[in-house]
């Protein structure tokens, strides 16, 4: 069986670890390759490698430094089909869902190819008579990024394209779950000819996340996963005094008022809800029903969820693929019993599905559950699943009240054809990412994707002007010049 290597210092390297987990196809349960979890002193030797190279890296001038993420943008365009089909065969999604995930992974490196003037400073000429003031950008240093596995292409161009851009080199530990698609893409980054070290690739879980968070080189840390392993990075990172910025779990109301367009709104929450089988932490998994929209609703909807094709996501005509492994499906599977046992309807039941020729993998089928009480475990729990719970209230403000109960805040949306309906609760929901007649508000490359509550630890996300200010430390000058000052003076 295959066995993953690490990437330090600009080649691969086999673990020292006994220790490795199997890698699984969760569509067919077949094994994949085994992941090492690698030890703390590997990690010790990728921070080593990055602040070696970061000495050079930061002197290469920031036109020359996005010279390798042009080359590396061409590279992802060329090898788009195999990279798809990695993510789809360790991480269960359809093909098309992992394509438009590598395109979003593309897009954040044509924004980091921006960064000779993202990452400008400013000056001020005259701040006091032959006075100048200058705010400089510098990189940091070596940063880690710690990646979760239902974007196992994508959420790593959160940060990285952008880090290194600034000057910056920089540790990836992919998740331990779906680590090959890293391992395909460090691939494609080699082929740049990227100076060794400045990107290094450390497989593992805890052991190596610790070593990270606790390095004294490593002076920043980029989390994206559960909120309580983001809370518990967040801490002890800060700590250990770097800079970290932590983006977590969610549960998604989606808000639908009585003048929604219903065609077009069931087609989206199913779409939201039912899509990466309920793993995006963008998904909806709370519809909230307004006056009279809830029968017409449930209806369409209950269709939606019945009609979804779910198998291997590598087969044409697939809607839906599995979930990541046995013990999350086992899980979501325990939370759906929970609903009824909490109440709600079972409209649709999803367990236990019957996927022919594909007995072994890890599938759940759409679920609706209705009526769930609002204090309830499924109501409140991140199921990470292709489960929609619904609720239901008498106005638009009752709605936004129960938005805005919710003790997570990444995403909220609304589905109405009224504009005042619409700037009312763009203006009071309380989370970072809204969509109006939008299912998956996800932030384009060049805006920060923004969460709020426990759904965030931070305050600089990811994406965009944000990630370019969460790798740079601004310094300011203040400089006189005496002969120039009392030549004009
Ligand atoms: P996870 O928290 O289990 O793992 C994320 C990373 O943390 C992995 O690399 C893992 O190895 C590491 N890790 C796990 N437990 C750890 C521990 N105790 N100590 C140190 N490191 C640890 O998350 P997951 O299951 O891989 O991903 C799904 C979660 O990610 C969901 O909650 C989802 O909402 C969230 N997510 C959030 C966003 C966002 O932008 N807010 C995006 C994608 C996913």
């Amino acid at each position: 069986m295959k066995q993953l290597k690490n990437y330090i210092a600009g080649a691969w390297q086999q673990s020292k670890t006994t220790d490795y987990l199997e890698v699984i196809n969760p569509a067919t349960n077949a094994l994949l390759a085994e992941v090492p979890l690698s030890l703390a002193s590997e990690l010790d030797q990728a921070a080593t490698a990055a602040s070696d190279a970061f000495t050079s890296w930061r002197r290469i001038p920031p036109t020359e430094r996005i010279q390798y993420l042009f080359k590396l943008k061409t590279l992802l365009e060329e090898h788009r089909e195999d990279l798809a089909k990695t993510i789809t065969v360790e991480c269960g999604k359809t093909l098309k869902e992992s394509q438009g995930e590598l395109q979003r992974a593309i897009e954040n490196v044509e924004v980091a190819c921006g960064i000779p003037t993202l990452m400008q400073g400013y000056n001020s000429e005259d701040i006091s008579r032959g006075i100048d003031e200058i705010m400089i950008r510098q990189p940091l240093g070596v940063v880690g990024v710690i990646a979760p596995f239902n974007f196992p292409a994508m959420i790593p161009f959160w940060f990285f394209p952008y880090a290194i851009a600034c000057g910056n080199t920089c540790i990836i530990k992919p998740s331990e779950k779906v680590p090959q698609t890293m391992e395909k893409i460090m691939e494609l980054i080699d082929q740049t000819g990227l100076p060794a070290g400045v990107v290094n690739v450390v497989n593992g879980s805890k052991t190596v996340v610790d070593a990270l968070l606790d390095h004294p080189t490593v002076k920043a840390i980029s989390f994206v996963g559960s909120s309580p392993v983001a809370k518990y990075i967040y801490r002890r990172a800060a700590e250990n005094g770097k800079r970290v910025q932590c983006q977590g779990g969610a549960k998604n109301p989606v808000v639908i008022l009585p003048d929604a367009d219903l065609e077009m709104t069931t087609r989206i929450v199913a779409d939201s809800a039912f899509g990466c089988a309920g793993q995006r932490c963008l998904a909806a998994s709370l519809a909230i029903t307004v006056g009279s929209v809830k029968a017409n609703f449930t209806d369409a909807i209950v269709d939606a969820a019945q009609q979804r094709v779910v198998g291997n996501g590598l087969e044409d005509g697939v809607q839906m693929g599995a979930v990541i492994n046995q013990g999350s499906c086992d899980r979501i599977q325990s939370l759906i019993q929970t609903g009824i046992d909490e109440g709600g309807k079972p409209l649709v039941d999803g367990r236990n599905p019957q996927i022919p020729g594909y007995g072994q993998g890890s599938f759940v089928r759409p679920t609706l559950l209705q009526d769930i009480p609002l204090q309830g475990e499924v109501a409140t729990t991140e199921i990470f699943g292709p489960v929609l719970g619904m609720i239901h209230a008498d106005t638009l403000d009752d709605a936004i009240a129960l938005v805005n109960q919710s003790r997570w805040g990444n995403m909220a949306c609304l589905f109405t054809n009224s504009g005042a309906a619409a700037r009312k609760f763009r203006y009071e929901a309380e989370a970072g990412n809204i969509g109006i007649n939008i299912g998956v508000a996800a932030p384009m490359a060049f805006f920060p994707f923004s969460g709020w509550k426990e759904s965030f630890y931070g305050d600089l996300h990811g994406q965009s002007q944000h990630a370019v200010e969460f790798f740079t430390q601004t310094k300011v000058v203040v400089e006189r010049w005496p002969k120039e000052w009392s030549r004009q003076f």
